[in-house]
C-alpha cells in the first residue's frame, strides 16, 4: 500500500470512483481511493440507475449531459459494460403548468444543444403503449434518457482509473484525518496512514462522519427512498422495443422498463429521515424495512396513468437510504474552512451527475478552478446558519414536495426566518413580501394594504408584477427607501490593505473618499466576483458584493491573504444596510447629513463615514444600481432601525415610499446593468461580460492578469433586447433566436418600469451575432419578436445617477 499520494479519495461509490478516474485521466495518476468495504457499499449499489438530461439550472444540465455521454466512452476505455440502455425519456404533463414548466426547460436546454421536443398524445402512446393519455395534456420527449446498471457503471469508473495508474484499496476504512501545518493531510486507516496533498470526502451516506474527522459539519441528512419492480407484464413482453425512461413529475414518480416488468420509484410523502444522528458504521449492502403505504398516493396516480400496473404483481421492493443537502443539490468543492479539503457529498443522482462532478472536482483540484460555474452545487452556498434543524426541515420539505413545480423568483418558507434585519417589523407592518438570501430576510416587494403578502406562483405575470413596476416608477420619479442588508460586506484594513486589494482585484483601488467597481478574477481570468469597493480611511476599505457568495469570496480571499498587515473581516450579518434611490435622494441626504452632499462636494462614487441626523459613523456610499441618484448606508445592525425611522419621516414630503429588491432588479434592466449569478459568473471572461473596462492592465500584477493578456477570442456577446412579449413574462434561461435559429440565451428578464417594455439581458454567440437580422425570444414554446439595443434603454449616458 502507498503511504504517500497526491490525492486520497475517501469512498468508493459512483462519485468517488468517478473523481478518481477524472483525476487520473487528467494526468494525476499518483492518486488513491480508500473504501471501507467493497465498492458501492453505500447508496450506489441499490440505485435505479435512471438517466435524464433535460434539467435546470444550466450547470446541472451540462453535468447531466456530460455524464450521460461518457458511459459509451467509459465502456470502451475500461472494457467494462455499464449496462447502458439509451431509450430516450418522456416527461408526462398532466396540466398546463407542467406544460409551461417543460417548455421553459426545453428552451433553457437549447443552450447546450440538449435535444427535446413536445410530442402529441398519439406519439406518447406510441412510445409508451402503457399510457392512458386521458390524464395528460402533452409530453416532452428527451433524446438523451435511459438507464445504467449502477454497480457496473461504478466498477467501470474504477477499472478505467486503475488502468490509468490510480490505486484502489478496498476493505480499508478511513479512521481519522489530520491536517499538517503546510496544509497537506494524513489519512489514517486501519492498516497504514497515507500522507496526501489533497483529500476528497466522497463518503456518501457517511459524508457527515468523515467530515467530523476533520472537525467540520456538513449540512446533510439521509432519507429513505422506495422503488419497486413489478412481475413481467404481458403488454411489455409484446412490445418489441424497450420503453423509455418515464418521468411523471407532478406525482413525484419515475419509471422504466426492468426486464419484462416495470421499475417504479417515488418521492414519497411523508418523507422519512433515516439515521438522523449519524449513519451506522456497520451499515453496508443492506436495505431498510419496506413500507409501501408511503408510496400509496404516488402508486395510485401511476395506475391512473398506466392502468396495467393495477393488476401487476410486485417482484421486488427496494427501500434504500440516500443523503441530501438542504436544497437536495450536491455539496461540492473546496471546503471554505479547510485548505486542500474537497467535498463531493450529498449527490442526489450519482448516475446522472457522477461523471460531471468527477470532472469538475478534478479540474478544481488540478487547475484550481472548474471549467464551468458550479456555484449552484458549491459547498460554500450554505453557511453555519444551515444547521441540523434547518437541514432536517428543508430536506423533508423538498423531498416530499418534489412533485411541486419550481417557479421563477420562488421563495420557500421552510426553515425561515433565520436572520431578520432590525427593521423587520417595520417592513412587516408595511405588508412586505419577504425573501431570504444566505439566511438573511429581505423585502422583495410590498403588497397593498389589506392584500395577502404572498407571491402568486406562475410562469406568466404574477401578482407582484404591477406593484413592482409601481415601486420602480417611484424610484424613477420620486424616492425609494430599501432595506439593503443582503450584501456581502467585508472590511479590509491594515498597512497592506490597499496593496493586497490591488492584487486580488482587477481594478485599481480608489483614493480616499472614493469608490470603484472591480471584478475579481480567477487565475484563468474568469469572473470570480464583482464588487463595489470604498476607501474609508487610508488603510481601511469596505468591499461589497453578492450576499450568497460570501463564503465563496472568503475562500478566494484566503488563498491570497498574507499572514500579517491585512485584517479581513466579514461583516455581512453584523452590519445592516439601507438604500435611498430616486431623483429626490440627494435632497433627503442633504437634509440629514452633517456634511455638504451636493454633487460638487459628494459626487457620484463618493464614500465617507459621516453623521446622519444624530447617528454617528454611518458609511455613506453614493452609487447606483437603479440608474437614479442613490446612496447606500451601512452601519451596525442595532442602529438600522433609528436610521430607517429618520429617513422615512424626513423623506415623507419628498415622495419617499418603501421599495423592495425586485424593483431594484427590474430598474437595473433598463440600464443594462449586469448582476452577479445572472450576467456575471465564472462562465464568462471579463471581456465577454463587458467588464474589461474595469480591468486595469496598467497595474503590474494582479490575479488573472496573465490570463487577461492571453484571452482567447470572446465566445459570447453580452446583449440587451426589448421584447414584444405582451401578456407573457421573461424570467431568464429563455432561448434567443436569430433568423429562426438558436443563437443565445437570456440571463435575466423583466419589465422596465419607465420604458414600459419587456427587457431581456443575455448572451449571443459571437459566431452568430449580427446587428441586423430578425431576433426573437422563445417564451413558453412561442417565439416573440425582440429588438436588439446597442445601448441601455434608459439614460445611456448615466446623467441621472451623476446628477
Ligand atoms: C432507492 C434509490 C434509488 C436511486 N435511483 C437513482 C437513479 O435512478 N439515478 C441516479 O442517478 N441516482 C439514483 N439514486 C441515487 C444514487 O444512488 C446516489 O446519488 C449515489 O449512489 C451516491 O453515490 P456516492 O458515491 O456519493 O455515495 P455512496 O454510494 O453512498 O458511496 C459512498 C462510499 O463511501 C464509503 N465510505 C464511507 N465512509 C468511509 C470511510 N470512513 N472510509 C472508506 N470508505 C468509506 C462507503 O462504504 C461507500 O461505498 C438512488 C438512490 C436510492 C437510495
Amino acid at each position: 500500500m502507498k503511504t504517500v499520494a497526491q490525492v486520497v479519495v475517501i469512498g468508493g461509490g459512483v462519485v468517488g470512483c468517478s473523481i478518481l478516474y477524472h483525476l487520473a485521466k487528467n494526468g494525476w495518476t499518483d492518486v488513491v481511493l480508500l473504501e471501507r468495504m467493497e465498492l458501492t457499499s453505500g447508496s450506489s449499489w441499490h440505485a435505479a440507475g435512471g438517466l435524464f438530461t433535460v434539467v435546470r439550472p444550466n450547470a446541472a444540465a451540462e453535468i447531466h449531459k456530460y455524464t450521460f455521454q461518457i458511459y459509451r466512452e467509459l465502456e470502451k476505455e475500461s472494457g467494462q459494460d455499464c449496462g447502458l440502455h439509451v431509450t430516450g425519456g418522456i416527461n408526462i404533463c398532466r396540466s398546463q403548468e407542467e406544460m409551461d414548466s417543460n417548455a421553459m426547460m426545453q428552451s433553457a436546454c437549447r443552450r447546450l444543444g440538449i435535444e427535446s421536443h413536445f410530442i402529441s398524445l398519439d406519439e406518447a402512446r406510441e412510445k409508451v403503449p402503457l399510457l392512458d393519455t386521458s390524464h395528460m395534456l402533452g409530453a416532452l420527449w428527451e433524446e438523451e434518457g435511459g438507464h445504467v446498471d449502477p454497480a457496473s457503471a461504478t466498477q467501470a469508473f474504477a477499472a478505467a482509473a486503475r488502468q490509468l495508474g490510480a490505486e484502489i484499496y478496498r476493505h480499508t476504512p478511513v479512521t481519522a484525518t489530520h491536517q499538517r501545518s503546510d496544509g497537506s493531510w494524513d489519512v489514517d486507516t486501519d492498516k497504514v496512514s497515507i500522507h496526501a496533498e489533497y483529500i476528497v470526502n466522497a463518503a456518501g451516506l457517511w459524508g457527515r462522519e468523515v467530515a467530523a474527522m476533520a472537525g467540520i459539519e456538513l449540512p446533510l441528512m439521509p432519507v429513505e427512498h422506495h422503488y419497486l419492480i413489478t412481475e413481467d407484464l404481458p403488454i411489455i413482453e409484446n412490445l418489441g422495443f424497450e420503453l423509455p425512461q418515464i418521468n411523471d413529475n407532478e406525482t413525484g414518480v419515475y419509471a422504466r422498463q426492468e426486464g419484462m416488468g416495470l421499475l417504479l420509484g417515488a418521492y414519497e410523502s411523508p418523507c422519512t429521515h433515516w439515521a438522523v444522528d449519524g449513519t451506522p458504521l456497520d451499515f453496508g449492502h443492506e436495505l431498510l424495512d419496506e413500507d409501501l403505504s408511503r408510496m400509496e398516493w404516488n402508486f395510485e396516480k401511476s395506475v391512473e396513468l398506466m392502468p396495467c400496473l393495477g393488476d401487476a404483481g410486485i417482484k421486488r421492493i427496494i427501500n434504500g437510504p440516500m443523503i441530501f443537502s438542504p436544497d437536495l443539490g450536491p455539496l461540492i468543492g473546496p471546503h471554505p474552512q479547510l485548505s486542500n479539503y474537497f467535498c463531493a457529498n450529498g449527490v442526489m443522482a450519482g448516475f446522472n451527475q457522477g461523471a460531471g462532478i468527477g470532472r469538475a472536482l478534478a479540474e478544481w483540484i488540478i487547475q484550481g478552478e472548474p471549467e464551468i460555474d458550479i456555484f449552484c452545487w458549491d459547498v460554500a452556498r450554505f453557511g453555519a446558519w444551515a444547521d441540523k434543524s434547518y437541514t432536517r426541515q428543508t430536506t423533508r420539505y423538498f423531498y416530499q414536495n418534489r412533485s411541486e413545480k419550481v417557479y421563477p423568483y420562488q421563495e420557500f418558507e421552510v426553515g425561515r426566518p433565520i436572520h431578520k434585519p432590525a427593521v423587520y417589523d417595520r417592513l412587516s407592518e408595511a405588508n412586505a413580501v419577504f425573501g431570504s438570501s444566505f439566511g438573511h430576510e429581505h423585502a422583495n416587494w410590498f403588497a397593498a394594504p389589506g392584500v395577502e403578502a404572498k407571491d402568486s406562483l406562475t410562469y406568466r405575470q404574477p401578482n407582484w408584477w404591477k406593484p413592482v413596476i409601481d415601486e420602480g416608477k417611484r424610484i424613477r420619479n420620486e424616492l425609494g427607501l430599501m432595506e439593503f442588508s443582503t450584501m456581502a460586506k467585508f472590511e479590509v484594513s491594515g498597512s497592506a490593505a490597499g496593496r493586497w486589494l490591488d492584487f486580488v482585484m482587477a481594478n485599481k483601488m480608489p483614493n480616499l473618499g472614493r469608490m470603484t467597481l472591480s471584478p475579481m478574477l480567477s487565475a484563468k481570468g474568469r469572473l470570480a466576483g464583482d464588487f463595489s469597493i470604498a476607501r474609508i480611511d487610508e488603510d481601511r476599505f469596505m468591499v461589497l458584493g453578492a450576499d450568497t457568495m460570501q463564503l465563496a469570496f472568503m475562500r478566494h480571499f484566503d488563498r491570497y491573504l498574507p499572514e500579517q498587515d491585512v485584517v479581513l473581516k466579514n461583516l455581512s450579518t453584523e452590519f445592516g444596510g439601507l438604500h435611498i434611490c430616486g431623483p429626490n435622494a440627494q435632497a433627503l441626504i442633504s437634509r440629514l447629513a452633517q456634511a455638504d452632499m451636493d454633487s460638487a462636494h459628494f459626487p457620484f462614487m463618493s464614500a465617507r463615514s459621516m453623521t446622519i441626523g444624530n447617528i454617528d459613523k454611518v458609511l455613506v456610499f453614493r452609487v447606483s444600481f437603479t440608474g437614479e441618484s442613490g446612496y447606500e448606508m451601512y452601519l451596525p445592525m442595532q442602529q438600522q432601525l433609528a436610521l430607517f425611522d429618520l429617513l422615512r419621516s424626513e423623506g415623507e414630503n419628498l415622495g419617499l415610499g418603501l421599495v423592495g429588491t425586485r424593483a431594484l432588479m427590474h430598474t437595473r434592466l433598463e440600464k443594462s446593468f449586469p448582476a452577479w449569478a445572472l450576467e456575471l459568473s465564472p462562465d464568462y471572461t471579463a471581456v465577454e461580460a463587458e467588464m474589461d473596462r474595469f480591468v486595469s492592465l496598467d497595474k503590474p500584477d494582479f490575479v488573472g492578469r496573465d490570463a487577461v493578456i492571453d484571452y482567447a477570442p470572446a465566445r459570447e456577446k453580452f446583449v440587451t433586447f426589448s421584447v414584444d412579449a405582451g401578456e407573457c413574462a421573461l424570467w431568464g434561461d429563455e432561448a434567443i433566436f436569430l433568423d429562426g435559429e438558436p443563437a443565445g440565451y437570456v440571463t435575466s428578464g423583466g419589465f422596465g418600469p419607465l420604458t414600459e417594455k419587456h427587457i431581456a439581458l443575455g448572451y449571443v454567440s459571437c459566431d452568430a451575432y449580427q446587428i441586423t437580422g430578425q431576433y426573437s425570444i422563445e417564451i413558453l414554446g412561442k417565439l416573440y419578436p425582440a429588438e436588439l439595443h446597442l445601448e441601455p434603454l434608459y439614460d445611456p449616458a448615466g446623467a441621472k445617477m451623476r446628477a
